[in-house]
């Protein structure tokens, strides 16, 4: 059974102090709310002082990127050896870092395996920009970018896919739960082609994409889609908080195995 989970992307957003105060007002409600993975990203600035505040509840820490060398000359880049120490997950791939930092297939294969190297469970973002779903080219951009970013790796435990077609991140445009759905089960089968069925069963794969506290029952009463990566709305503390817990609603019972 897949434990579902909600991951909250802070993107550039929250000074410290900013993310002291989120991190505060968040804290008990989501402590409230149980058989749901609760991820926050803040930037990396924050992560030390959060993870001192998350302490004892059951919040769980992510980092919103990585560089694949362990240490080094690389001025103003985090090792995983740095992030390992500090959080549990990490996202990778997301598209608005292929975008405005040129990061390619290759790029985003060698911070998988960084990652997983150091137990880091990777948030792999993968996704079809809007010309390419207006030309009907979904299934052959996500079919590579999943075999781009997991090549050479044996068997990648601890991973997880979020599906964001990049047309719906941070447009407010979000997907259907029904086009969401056939996207992500087509992700799934062919994991199972890539390693086996049993990985495929147990990944738990998410959606993102202008989700929010309104429309997020459309794509977690799906049954591929195991939670959301969270931009914009993870910074709302209702927001957040209604999404994480109308997943606990809808799909909690499955990661008791009912
Ligand atoms: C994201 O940052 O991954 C994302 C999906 O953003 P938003 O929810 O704002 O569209």
């Amino acid at each position: 059974m897949r434990m579902p989970l909600i991951a909250g992307n802070w993107k550039m957003n929250t000074t410290l102090s900013e993310a002291i105060e989120l991190v505060s007002e968040m804290r008990p409600g989501l402590d409230r709310i149980d058989n749901v993975d609760k991820v926050i990203c803040p930037p990396f600035i924050s992560l030390a002082v959060v993870k001192e505040l998350i302490k004892g509840s059951s919040i769980k820490l992510g980092a919103q990127n990585i560089y694949f060398e362990e240490k080094g000359a690389y001025t103003g880049e985090i090792s995983p050896v740095m992030l390992a120490d500090l959080c549990e997950f990490v996202i990778i791939g997301h598209s608005e870092r292929r975008q405005y930092f040129n990061e390619t297939g290759d790029i985003i294969n060698k911070k998988i395996l960084a990652a997983l190297r150091v137990r880091l469970k990777p948030i792999l973002c993968i996704g079809e920009r809007l010309e390419e779903n207006e030309a009907g080219r979904t299934e052959e951009i996500v079919t590579e970018q999943l075999r781009a970013s997991l090549a050479g790796i044996d068997y990648p435990g601890g991973l997880i896919i979020a599906y964001e077609p990049v047309w719906a991140i941070g447009t407010g445009k979000a997907a259907t739960g029904e086009q969401a759905n056939e996207t992500i089960g087509l992700i799934r089968r062919n994991t199972a082609k890539l390693y086996d069925e049993r990985l495929a069963q147990a990944l738990r794969i998410l959606y993102g994409g202008s989700v929010t506290a309104a429309n997020a029952n459309q794509f977690i009463n799906q049954p591929e889609i195991d939670g959301a990566l969270v931009g914009g709305a993870s910074l709302k503390v209702t927001e957040f908080l209604s999404i994480v817990r109308q997943t606990s609603e809808i799909k909690g019972h499955l990661s008791k195995g009912v």
